[in-house]
Order: structure tokens, then sequence, then C-alpha cells
């Protein structure tokens, strides 16, 4: 089975735009996948839909199996959202933060606790576990939201746009940390518009334009075109 699978996703908002006109995509278990397009071109609509915070028109969408329309439960267990606006609570501790996400999730006291342990040790976070969220640098609000979105342990992790406004040496952090958790097995997603940053983090791509997905490739492939 496939991480994910999409097949003739089409959303056309009540405003009358056509978002999405069919796309027909699949990213494998384990892979680096990048969604490249300039702004407008529907990434955040298709990570809306996957994430079911926006609801499609038609098509069939799959998260490691479980179908979005059968299987919503399961399927959102599957994944982790990064979303691109900070938005947890500012006054909460960074431990707070994660661990109420693990509550939201179903898991277990004990284990939270562990968890927000291992995710905010990995993060560099846990020496700043008891400061408030609003306190910490940009850095680190933007690791804590990946920690936060660790906390119950998704087999898919979907960024949309994570680095966009982010200093180059900040970029350069997040993407080590990032092609860390792949290597350690999570499947993850980025929306992107930097060519360069799909580059150096992703082994397959897919460019969409205008709601169409006009490549789906590998980075390779698609270096070699250029
Ligand atoms: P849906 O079809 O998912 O119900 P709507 O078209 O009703 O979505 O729009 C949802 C909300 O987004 C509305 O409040 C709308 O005003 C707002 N919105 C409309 N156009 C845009 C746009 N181009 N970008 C972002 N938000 C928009
Ligand atoms: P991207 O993430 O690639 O910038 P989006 O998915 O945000 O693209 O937007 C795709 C198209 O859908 C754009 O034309 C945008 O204006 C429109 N759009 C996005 N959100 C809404 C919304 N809530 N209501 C109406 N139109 C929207």
């Amino acid at each position: 089975t496939y991480a994910l699978e999409i097949n003739d996703l089409k959303k056309i908002y009540g405003s009358g735009v056509e978002a999405l006109k069919g796309i027909d995509l699949t990213v494998e278990e384990g892979d680096f996948y990048a969604l490249l397009g300039p702004n407008g071109a529907g990434k955040s609509t298709t990570i809306g839909i996957i994430t079911s915070l926006v609801n499609k028109t038609s098509g069939k969408v799959k998260v490691f199996g479980y179908d979005l329309d059968n299987d919503l439960v399961l399927a959102k267990q599957q994944i982790g959202l990064v979303p691109q606006e900070f938005n947890f609570n500012p006054f909460e501790t960074v431990e707070q933060i994660v661990i109420n996400q693990a509550g939201y999730y179903g898991v277990s006291k004990k284990d939270a606790l562990k968890r927000s342990e291992k995710y905010l040790k990995q993060s560099d976070l846990w020496e700043k576990r008891n400061v408030r969220a609003r306190m910490l640098s940009g850095g680190m609000k933007r690791r804590l939201m990946i920690a936060r979105a660790l906390m119950h342990e998704p087999r898919l992790l979907i960024l949309d746009e994570p680095t966009a406004g982010v200093d180059i040496e900040l970029r350069r952090e997040m993407w080590d940390f990032l092609r860390e958790l792949n290597e350690n097995g999570t499947t993850i997603i980025l929306t992107t518009h930097y060519l360069e940053e799909a580059e150096m983090l992703c082994r397959n791509i897919g460019i969409i334009q205008s709601g169409q997905l006009i490549e789906n490739t590998s980075m390779r492939t698609l270096l070699a075109k250029l």
C-alpha cells in the first residue's frame, strides 16, 4: 500500500474557483516527497483535503490504504500536520502544548510523557519544556510545531511551506532535522515554492500548476531535464 494515493481529485470552492482539476498522485511509504508550485497553484488545497480540513468536490484519497470517505478516523491517525502558521497557544508551556496534543489523539498519559521527552529532546527543546511558547525563537517555534505533530506517532508527516520566510541558516537546520526524521522511517510530504528546497531534501516531486499536476517524477529525473 502507498502512504498516499490520490485519484482524480477535484475541488471547486463555493466562490466558483476551480482549485484542483483532477489530480492523480501516489507517494510510497518512506518517501520524501515535494509538492512544488507557485502561489495559488493548489498546494494548500491538496494538503487541506488530505488532512480533512477542506472538503473535496470529488475524487479518492487514501492514506496508508485508509479511504478518507470510509475510514476517516484511521486515516487521520496516520497523519501529522505542520501548518504554515504558528497555531499553538503562546501562553502554554512547550510541554503542555505537546502533551495536550497527545491527549486529542487518545494517547495515554504515561505514553504522552514518554513521547514528550523523546520528541522534545529530538527537537532540541527539552531544556525549554517549562518555557511559555511565546518566549521561543522562531526556529524553536517551528521545531515545536513538528514535535507536536509527532506526538501521536503518525506514519506520514505533512508540512505546508515549512521554511517560508525562514532565513537561510535556520532553513539548513530544519532541512537536517527533516532528513533525520525521514531516515528514521517517517514518510514526509512538504509543499514548497522553492525548487532548491525540494532539490536539497526530496526523492520525488510533483509539480502543480493551476490545479493540475504537470509533473510527477523523481528529483533526479527532473534535474536531468532542466
Ligand atoms: P468551501 O467550498 O470549502 O465551503 P468556501 O468557498 O465556502 O469553501 O470558502 C471558505 C472560506 O474561505 C470563506 O470564508 C471564503 O470567504 C474564504 N475564501 C474565499 N476565497 C478565498 C481565497 N481565494 N483564498 C483564501 N480564502 C478564501
Ligand atoms: P497554493 O497553496 O498553491 O498557494 P491554494 O490551494 O491556496 O494554492 O489555492 C488554489 C486556488 O484556490 C487559488 O486560486 C486560491 O485563491 C483558491 N482558494 C484557496 N482557498 C480558497 C477558499 N477557501 N475559498 C475560495 N478559494 C480559495
